[in-house]
């Protein structure tokens, strides 16, 4: 074991291999700083050295795979198989309440989410109005944070010149983020889920909400895979595929995940107006293939509807609960809608928007079989501690 001395003159209490002891017994500040500098590249090293294993790995499952379909027989390895013991322990059972919108929240405490990567700039730029967002959520009462890494990829980066170690350094600090904020609620039992927004949020261009991407499936597998195999070694608990718009984006994260039999996620689709009334995600899918396939996977803890018009619900709900038997997650907006022309939220003919309606309807998702409820865009903690209410817990 390690012991690193923290402040100059502490008496040399650790063993390391790129250090020696001084003469005198006592150490230097720059002796301290190149023994911590020395541990920490070293730590790196090894973080690196497994991300590249998993993507090795990755490689060899996927020629696998071909091979498989090419003769008929399964030339998966038995590792294969024995990996599956070490899946990560995620315990959904007593979970109910999920936190409400991020980046409106953030605009609301004065943040400037205008940019092209939207709040992820903040984590940076303001990591302290990011924590203020969990905290707020936390004290309404949710038992899951999801973080603030809706719009980070390497991807998305790319486009702006940004580097991919700024972006996997993003959605790890996103992640910092929300278990500092866990911390501060020590005693209470709360999941951080690595917020991932689809192949469209990188596009910056809406694809998002209609799925209509040009790009092969090769190239969106590997989108997903770059940040799974960054979150496979944080602290979070789950990750949440969010706002998905179509069928072949769920299967592509189902293939992307494979090298990591171990994590926990969950799924969930977006079903806009114009779809939604004929049981269907954004791309035209119906919802409840959409829902099926990705409660096939192994890693899947859940599956559900986000950024959706809360008045769909109540005809959707049935269609998630046909789907599979997997714990049902809804994060709808605040129900207001978004006039393109003025530039502004409105208030819709069926929802107001405001917290109480939200808890209202809360009530009666949970009643047609929603285990965990929480919000979308323009939900706030006050729509959560309406659901918290809601929720009975
Ligand atoms: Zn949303």
């Amino acid at each position: 074991m390690l012991v690193i001395p923290l402040r100059p003159g502490d008496e040399w209490a650790a063993t390391s291999t790129s250090q020696s002891v001084p003469e005198n017994g006592i150490l230097s500040e720059g002796a301290i700083q190149f023994a911590i500098l020395a541990e920490w590249n070293a730590i790196r090293g090894a973080c690196g050295a497994v991300r590249w294993w998993r993507s090795a790995i990755a490689d060899v499952h996927g020629a696998m795979r071909a091979a498989n379909s090419l003769l008929g027989q399964s030339l998966m390895p038995q590792s294969y198989d024995l990996e599956m013991k070490y899946r990560r322990a995620v315990d959904l059972g007593s979970i109910r309440v999920l936190d409400g919108g991020m980046a409106s929240e953030l605009e609301f405490l004065g943040a400037d989410i205008s940019g092209p990567l939207w709040s992820a700039h903040v984590l940076e730029e303001q990591p302290e109005k990011v924590m203020a967002v969990h905290r707020a959520y936390l004290e309404a009462g949710a038992e899951v944070l999801l973080t603030a890494s809706y719009q980070v990829s390497r991807r998305g980066y790319a486009e702006f010149g940004l580097a991919a170690a700024r972006a996997d350094q993003a959605l790890l600090r996103s992640v910092e983020l929300a278990v500092a904020a866990r911390r501060e609620f020590a005693g209470r039992k709360i999941l951080i889920a690595a917020s991932l927004g689809p192949f469209g949020a990188a596009l910056h261009n809406g694809a998002e909400y209609r799925g209509d991407y040009e790009c092969s499936f090769a190239e969106l597998v590997n989108f997903h895979r770059e940040r799974i195999s960054v979150l496979a070694e944080s602290e979070a608990d789950l990750l949440a595929f969010e706002t998905l718009p179509s069928l072949e984006e769920a299967r592509a994260i189902g293939v992307a995940l494979e090298p990591w039999p171990e994590v926990a996620a969950w799924f969930c689709f977006n079903c806009p107006d114009g779809r939604a009334e004929r049981l269907q995600v954004a791309h035209g899918e119906l919802l409840r293939e959409c829902a099926s396939l990705a409660a096939s996977f192994p890693q899947t803890v859940a599956v559900g509807i986000n950024c959706t018009q809360p008045r769909w619900l109540s005809l959707l709900l049935p269609e998630l609960k046909a789907a599979s038997d997997k714990p049902i997650v809804v994060y709808p907006n605040s129900g207001e809608g978004w006039d393109a022309e003025a530039r502004c939220w409105t208030e819709s003919e069926t929802g107001s928007g405001a917290p109480e309606d939200f808890g209202t309807q809360a009530r009666a998702w949970f009643d047609a079989g929603a285990q965990i409820v929480g919000g979308c865009c323009r939900t706030r903690p006050e729509h959560i501690r309406q659901v918290a209410a809601a929720s009975g817990a």
